[in-house]
């Protein structure tokens, strides 16, 4: 029986879109992306907390074959990204392949027929012979388990459920959370709020963001002369890969730009934050990088503001007008954001259940054995599946560098299977471990264990305590590699 599709792809954010774009360069133009959400975008349609932003310079956090000469800031602001998203889908014909409100449920490989079958919480059922997921790292909402949330009486919102319309004028608000997008919306929420308490468990390392509104004459020249932008692209792409490989791949071997990294952050601090007891409490006591490192020139002075106030003390509960916290302090409010966070690990790997060859549970197998996959792509047992969020396939610090390896991933696999005759792909055991084996030693000497980061509480980190998210090498050799892997790192056709 024929599937209905060349090609199912789950997600329609940038790493499924990419995915779509290269599947029509391959001549697979018959597919489908599924996506649960009313529109594209992923990141960048479910988040519009105020002050949202990208963290990556927007010439580098961007498809290097579309670039956006328009982009008004540095670092672009959310709803840019969203209507990037956008130019995107419709440049490249990928809109009429969505189907928005479709939640997939789980895939199955049906050996008979040589395709996956792909079912929806609707009850219905797409097949297609090739299936790639592509349903993010961040992107399952996390609310820890606070006693007594559900008897709070006044406004409680999650910040990839933000309402725009939601007026905090006056309010007395708490935010919880101080990870990367806390220190992006509590200076908005302290501007509007009349009192602020943010509660934080694990303090950020945040260095100085130097961004600024991109000139018109500068766009203007970006339009024209393309490769003024690529060469902004490559100098700042540089940066990053030089704070990513030497300063926590390489962190046995360099410490000291690691170290430097901190002493930047800490010198920002204190050129920021006046009161001594408000630095130290902001001070993190795991090294630098051991979490994604933040930016931000505005994050640590909000703190200066008399109606701003920093909780350190755990949550104890939370009560109808206010939460309490360890030490017996209730702090009274009507406004409780929830600044929480994703939850990666648990439900995430895979994002939906995934059944391959001879009933593998992929899910089962990350979690009985080690969390793995072959150049962070593909899984043994899992024939013509590509898993664009697995472990150890994000490489550098912006995710297209990820997208695009993993779109040339796919261009050298499925050329090699179209030169065989071939549909069917699969990888092999060996291959597979071999891969396993080379990260494993490389992360050796990363600051992920050879720092400290005994309290930093990462989403680089799974349940087992293994940092197994990033790919521990430069973009550079990713790339490389995408275009280089062994061929015979594969079995094409039905094995006899
Ligand atoms: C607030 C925020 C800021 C960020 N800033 C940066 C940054 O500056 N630089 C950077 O490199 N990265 C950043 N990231 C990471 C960002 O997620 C990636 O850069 C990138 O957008 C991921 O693209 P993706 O397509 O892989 O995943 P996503 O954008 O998360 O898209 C996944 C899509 O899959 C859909 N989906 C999931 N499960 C299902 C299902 N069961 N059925 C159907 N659809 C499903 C989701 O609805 C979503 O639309 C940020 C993340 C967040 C949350």
């Amino acid at each position: 029986m024929a599937p209905q599709y060349d090609a199912v792809v789950v997600g329609a954010g940038f790493g499924g879109m990419g995915a779509g774009i290269e599947l029509d360069r391959l001549g697979l133009s018959n597919y489908v992306i599924l996506e649960r959400e009313n529109d594209l975008g992923g990141t960048w349609h479910v988040n519009h907390y105020p002050g949202l932003a990208v963290d990556i310079a927007s010439v580098t956090y961007s498809y290097s074959f579309e670039p956006n000469p328009y982009w008004s800031r540095l670092f672009a602001p959310g709803k840019e990204l969203k209507k990037y998203a956008e130019h995107v889908a419709d440049k490249y014909g990928l809109r009429r392949r969505m189907r928005f409100g479709a939640v997939v449920d789980g895939a199955r490989w049906d050996e008979e027929n040589q395709h996956w079958v792909v079912s929806l919480a609707s009850g219905e059922t797409v097949t297609g012979r090739y299936l790639l997921t592509a349903t993010g790292f961040l992107s399952q909402p996390y609310t820890p388990p606070f006693p007594g949330i559900e008897s709070f009486a006044g406004k409680i919102i999650h910040t990839t459920a933000w309402e725009d319309d939601f007026d905090l004028t006056g309010r007395r608000a708490a935010i919880i959370g101080t990870g990367a997008t806390a220190v992006q919306l509590v200076p908005e929420v302290a501007k509007k709020a009349a009192a602020l308490t943010v509660f934080q468990r694990t303090p950020i390392w945040v260095v100085p963001k130097v961004d600024a509104p991109i000139p018109a004459p500068v766009q203007k020249l970006f339009a024209r002369v393309p490769a003024t932008q690529k060469a902004a692209r490559l100098v700042n792409t540089s940066m990053l890969e030089a704070l990513m490989v030497v300063g926590v791949l390489h962190f046995k071997q360099a410490k000291a730009m690691n170290k430097g990294a901190g002493l930047l952050a800490k010198a920002h601090l204190r050129a920021q934050v006046r009161d001594k007891r408000t630095r130290e409490q902001l001070t993190p006591h795991y090294d630098f990088g051991c979490k994604r490192p933040t930016f931000s020139n505005h994050y640590f002075k909000t703190f200066n503001q008399p109606h701003v106030r920093l909780e350190t003390s755990s949550i104890d509960h939370v009560e109808a007008d206010g939460i309490i916290t360890a030490d017996g302090h209730k702090t009274e409010i009507d406004t409780l954001i929830l600044a929480t966070g994703f939850n990666l690990w648990d439900v995430n790997f895979p994002a939906v259940e995934i059944i391959g060859r001879d009933g593998a549970n992929l899910g089962k197998f990350w979690r009985d054995n080690r969390f793995q996959a072959y150049e962070g792509i593909t899984v043994p047992k899992f024939p013509n599946f590509l898993s664009l969020n697995s472990p150890y396939s994000y490489s550098g610090l912006s995710y297209f560098t990820t997208i695009e390896a993993q779109m040339k991933h796919m261009g050298r696999l499925f050329g090699e299977l179209f030169r065989r005759g071939e549909t069917t792909f699969e990888v092999t055991e060996a291959a597979n471990a071999r891969f396993l084996d080379t990260v494993t030693d490389k992360l050796g000497a990363s600051v992920f264990y050879g720092g400290d980061c005994a309290t930093a509480r990462s989403y680089y980190f799974n349940q087992h305590g293994e940092a197994a998210l990033l790919r521990p090498n430069s973009t550079v050799s990713t790339h490389r590699q995408a275009v280089s892997f062994p061929l015979d790192d594969y079995v094409y056709g039905v094995p006899a």
